[in-house]
């Protein structure tokens, strides 16, 4: 372990991560951040991001990415790529065990985000990387001139059945319910999209296949009846699990797996923040995370400066 106790620790580098970083940098503060995998998170794996304030004609994801990463080594965050595998916040100043070694810091900011959610069936994990994906924007390019489904109803599952169309013949939207969750223009250009086809009220039980899918059976959540759907590959946009596995037993996490942060974001041990998805069930954008990484690096400011007076708080 280094001898050397840093001010702020982050763990994550999307929107939250990189702006924490960047907030942090700028208060003098010294900031390390750990990237994890992949690199900027769920926007490195996201096609068009049109919602960002400030840029009028759209960006992709990974690109975003790269400005924010630039902005805040700028003001001397210093990056390091590679995975946080093991927290000790029980302790202060608290230590983060990483592939590179371990490493001493007076505050922590988590913005570790979320991963995306699987059905759980057994057959998703035999084709999973070989017909099944959570990534289209990865995956979709192997199935030009094939027939795909995706699962949700959500923003994502638009999102990504829009952007199979450009390589598939047909792409089928498989919901368990008759109306979606999406924005109201998410719908409406998928609806638009004369490759889309909406399989309503039916869920996915079994995804068939030899050596690749070879379709899927699906159940109606109406009157249990199956059917067979052939298609050639099987995308799931089902939503998002919260990073929590890291701070388990050390941090509070309600009840639907998230980070439990006060307005504040300050968690329940002192010094340690959280921002982004990781913290956040309701609103899950880039914006209101790289807002909430903001709000959690002025806050480890504010904790230093008290701590610098008073010491560090007991824990409890
Ligand atoms: P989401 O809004 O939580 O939607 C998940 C969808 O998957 C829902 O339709 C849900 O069905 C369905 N689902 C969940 N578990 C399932 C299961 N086990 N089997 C079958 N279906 C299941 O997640 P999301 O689409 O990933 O979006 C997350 C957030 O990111 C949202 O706030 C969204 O607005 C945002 N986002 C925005 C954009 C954009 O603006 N460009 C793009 C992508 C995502 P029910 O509807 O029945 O619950």
């Amino acid at each position: 372990m280094s001898e050397e106790v840093y001010n702020v620790a982050i763990i994550g580098s999307g929107p939250a991560g990189w702006t924490a970083g960047l907030y942090a940098a700028r208060a003098n503060l010294a900031p390390i951040l750990f990237t994890g995998y992949p690199l900027g998170g769920q926007l490195s794996l996201t096609t068009e991001i049109e919602n960002y304030p400030g840029l009028r004609e759209g960006i992709t994801g990974p690109e975003l990415i790269e400005i924010m990463r630039a902005q805040a080594e700028r003001f001397g965050t210093r990056v390091y790529e590679t995975e946080v595998t093991k927290v000790d916040l029980l302790r202060h100043p608290f230590v983060l065990t990483t592939e590179l070694g371990e490493f001493r810091s007076k505050t922590v900011i988590i913005a570790t985000g979320s991963s995306p959610r699987r059905l759980g069936l057994p057959s998703e994990e035999k084709f999973f990387g070989r017909g099944v994906s959570t990534c289209a924007t990865c995956d979709g390019f192997f199935f030009r001139g094939k027939v795909v489904a995706v699962v949700g109803g959500g923003d994502s599952a638009m999102e990504e059945a829009t952007y199979l169309t450009r390589f598939a013949t047909k792409v089928y939207v498989i919901h368990r319910r008759d109306r979606l969750r999406a924005s109201q223009i998410m719908q409406q250009r998928a609806f638009a999209n004369p490759k889309i086809e909406f399989k309503w009220n039916r869920i996915v039980t079994e995804i068939l296949g030899d050596l690749k899918v070879e379709g899927v059976r699906l159940r109606s959540t109406v009157d249990s009846t199956e059917e067979i759907l052939p298609i050639d590959g099987l995308f799931l946009a089902i939503g998002h699990e919260p990073n929590t596995q890291l701070f388990r037993g050390q941090l509070e996490i309600d009840e639907y797996g998230y980070l439990v942060t006060d307005r504040r974001q300050r968690t329940n041990i002192p010094g340690v923040f959280a921002c982004g998805d990781v913290q956040d069930r309701i609103y899950r954008q880039a914006i209101t995370a790289a807002g909430s990484g903001c709000a959690a690096a002025l806050e480890a400011e504010r904790f230093l400066a008290e701590m610098e007076q008073r010491g560090y708080p007991e824990i409890r």
